[in-house]
């Protein structure tokens, strides 16, 4: 049987959802969290792995394919493995993505992997460690470049780094990461600062646009427009050096808005269906699930509403405290 595709009030489909399974973290990342966390979800609130597959079951036949696992940070929830093999074995569900900051991924690539993971995208700031702890405010022994190799050994693919610029605090990076791309079959994304929230002192000045980044990477060579990975292409615009393995790419939500091709919708820890990044656009789905109601009519309404495109440059950000609370 053809599925009813999902589409929204402006004919996009919506085939790809993102689950923030927890809002806590172990980083409290200076553009992301405040330094003494947020107000914790109680735990009774938070959804069950086995609520979450309900939802995606409830959402794969109309039209759901692919899903990314996000938070706060998806590896601190115990059994993450077990919730990637419920996940994988929803029918529908071709593809299934991780967000993580990478701390994990050493010990945890080859079981999720096994689980059904297909890939990974990794936060990476700076190479440098005493950099990473004042960024992360945290002082684990971490190495993204090992975090990497470790998601690449295990079959992962594609593998992408993350990182948000931030000038004067890592911009002179720029062209450390973007030379990783010559060596690596990585896929190293640049991404403008975003004015959300509490941030440690972080203001509009700070904020690197992706042309001044695609400029300074392109000291090791010539750039040109490139395909991205063949799965998981997002909102990032891709380049190459000649003959790299790896390819640069910008994502720029301050600087231009990719909100008229957005197929994605957000499931918040506590069951709340966002279908827009910013402002206040959702639907509580936990309570109509535990009191066994079908979802597909509360879907239908959500996207109905699903906006045009996000009012993050009008500066209305709806009250959004922190990204790591609807899953970035
Ligand atoms: N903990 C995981 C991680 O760090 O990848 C997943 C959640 S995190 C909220 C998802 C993404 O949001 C990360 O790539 C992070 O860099 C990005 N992010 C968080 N706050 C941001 C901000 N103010 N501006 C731009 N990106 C931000
Ligand atoms: Fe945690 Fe990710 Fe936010 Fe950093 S960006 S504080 S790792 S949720």
């Amino acid at each position: 049987m053809t599925p009813i595709t999902l589409k929204d009030q402006f004919g996009r489909s919506i085939e790809y959802l993102r689950i923030s399974i927890t809002d806590r973290c172990n980083f409290r990342c200076v553009y992301c969290m405040p330094l003494e966390g947020l107000d914790w979800m109680p735990k009774a609130e938070i959804l069950s792995y086995e609520e979450i597959t309900e939802v995606v079951r409830q959402l794969a036949p109309l039209g759901l394919r692919r899903l990314r696992i996000t938070g706060g940070e998806p590896t601190i929830r115990p059994d993450l493995v077990t919730l990637v093999r419920m996940l994988k074995n929803v029918p529908g569900i071709e593809d299934i993505a991780l967000s993580t900051n990478g701390v994990k991924l050493p010990e945890l690539s080859a079981p999720l992997r096994d689980a059904g993971l297909d890939r990974v995208n990794i936060s990476a700031d700076s190479l440098r460690a005493d950099r990473i702890a004042a960024i992360a405010r945290r002082n684990f022994p971490f190495d993204p470049i090992a975090s990497a190799q470790a998601a690449e050994d295990a079959g992962l693919d594609p593998i992408k780094l993350n990182v948000v610029v931030m000038r004067g605090i890592n911009d002179d990076e720029i062209e450390d990461f973007a030379r990783l791309t010559l060596d690596h079959p990585w896929h190293v994304r640049f991404i403008e600062l975003m004015p959300v929230g509490d941030m440690a002192n972080l203001t509009f000045e700070h904020v690197v646009p992706s042309d001044e980044v695609l400029k300074r990477a392109s000291v090791h060579g010539e750039l040109t427009p490139a395909a991205g990975p063949a799965r998981g292409n997002g909102p990032a615009a891709y380049h190459r050096y000649a003959g790299a393995p790896g390819t640069i790419g910008v994502i720029t939500p301050m600087t231009h808005t990719y909100c008229g091709s957005c197929n994605r919708v957000r499931l918040t820890a506590d069951g709340r269906l966002r279908t827009c990044l910013y402002g206040d656009h959702e639907v509580n789905l936990r309570d109509p699930l535990r009191a066994g109601a079908p979802l597909e009519p509360l879907f239908r309404r959500a996207l109905a509403e699903k906006p045009l495109e996000h009012n993050l440059l009008q500066l209305k950000v709806g009250g959004l405290r922190a990204l790591s609370q609807v899953g970035g």
